[in-house]
């Protein structure tokens, strides 16, 4: 503990950076956002960070206990609206309960999503669920075009905007997720680029983001039903589920000393928000370690 030539010896520790964002100018200052499924999960992390950022944020998701709690915590920089994705008069009430509030919307982050059933015994396309397919598509990618529809009504006249949807990793390549879910994901790209063509012209970003395994609520009830255990849908993922998973996701990426985080996601979606990418749109971050472009296939 001894000073080194008078410096005390913490101020020799290098910076820490891997936070560099999260420490550094308020990026979103001024700027007004929408998180859909901000209850939980990459949804929260985001909401931290953009609101850690100066943003004033509009939490959207039919988890009204976590969504509501998320808000009152960051009062008054959230706010928590009940919005299922799927449902256009929910859609439309949440961009303009926005607008009427905050008077612009400059941030669209549409996120909710659901993975649906991964037991066995649904995985092969020979036991296909037309209503499971019905019902992932409506919130994945239904979900996803209403929010684009409504939060661009309201950012053309603005002549300004950052559209992000979040698609996956299994929206890149297949053998990664339930076929519904894969076809959901790959729609979403198709969306992304698509509407960045139109919204182009009116100086509208829209961007995706593709991450690989978090260890998040939707993934640890995925796990649990594709090892055929209970199988009772968890609210919040517990420390050890947690722990698993991301030991699982690591021995499976390249980078296998690291591990990935919601926050990491987060951080992705900051950037498409933010003035520095300002000339980013119809891309697709992937956010997976490398995975997607150096092996075929893992599942
Ligand atoms: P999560 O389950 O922790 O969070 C999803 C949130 O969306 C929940 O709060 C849920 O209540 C909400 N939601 C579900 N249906 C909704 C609806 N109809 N309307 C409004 N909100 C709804 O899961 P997550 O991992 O944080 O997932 C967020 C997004 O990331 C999803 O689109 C998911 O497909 C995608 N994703 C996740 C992973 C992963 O490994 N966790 C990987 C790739 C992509």
């Amino acid at each position: 503990d001894r000073p080194i030539q008078g410096v005390p010896l913490h101020t020799t520790t290098p910076p820490d950076t891997t936070n560099l964002s999260s420490s550094s100018l308020n990026r979103l200052e001024g700027k007004i956002a929408i998180v859909t499924g901000g209850a939980k999960g990459i949804g929260e992390a985001a909401v931290r960070l953009f609101v850690k950022h100066g943003a004033k944020v509009v939490i959207a998701d039919v988890d009204d206990t976590h969504g509501s709690n998320l808000a009152n915590s960051l009062f008054p920089s959230a706010t928590y609206v009940h919005c299922d994705v799927s449902i256009e008069q929910d859609m439309d009430n949440l961009v303009t309960s926005t607008v009427s509030k905050y008077g612009k919307l400059d941030i669209m982050f549409n996120n909710a999503g659901v993975l649906g059933d991964q037991s066995n015994s649904k995985k092969s396309i020979v036991n296909f669920d037309p209503d499971e397919f019905d019902m992932i598509m409506r919130v994945n990618v239904k979900g996803v075009a209403l929010g684009i529809k409504h939060a661009s009504r309201v950012m053309i006249p603005n002549g300004i905007g950052s559209i992000i949807n979040t698609a996956s990793v299994a929206g890149v390549m297949g053998g990664l997720g339930p076929h519904s879910y894969t076809a959901s994901k790959h729609a979403i790209l198709g969306l992304t680029k698509n509407t960045a063509c139109e919204l182009g012209r009116h100086d509208i970003r829209v961007n995706s983001i593709s991450p690989f395994g978090v260890a998040t609520s939707l993934l640890v009830n995925a796990w649990h039903t594709s090892e055929e255990a209970e199988g009772n849908n968890v609210n919040l993922p517990s420390h050890e589920e947690v722990e698993k998973i991301e030991e699982f996701v690591r021995g499976l990426a390249n980078l296998r000393g690291v591990t990935l985080r919601s926050s990491d996601i987060a951080e992705a979606a900051l950037f498409l928000a933010s003035e520095e990418s300002k000339y980013v749109s119809g891309h697709n971050l992937v956010v997976d370690g490398g995975i997607t472009s150096t092996r075929n296939c893992i599942g």
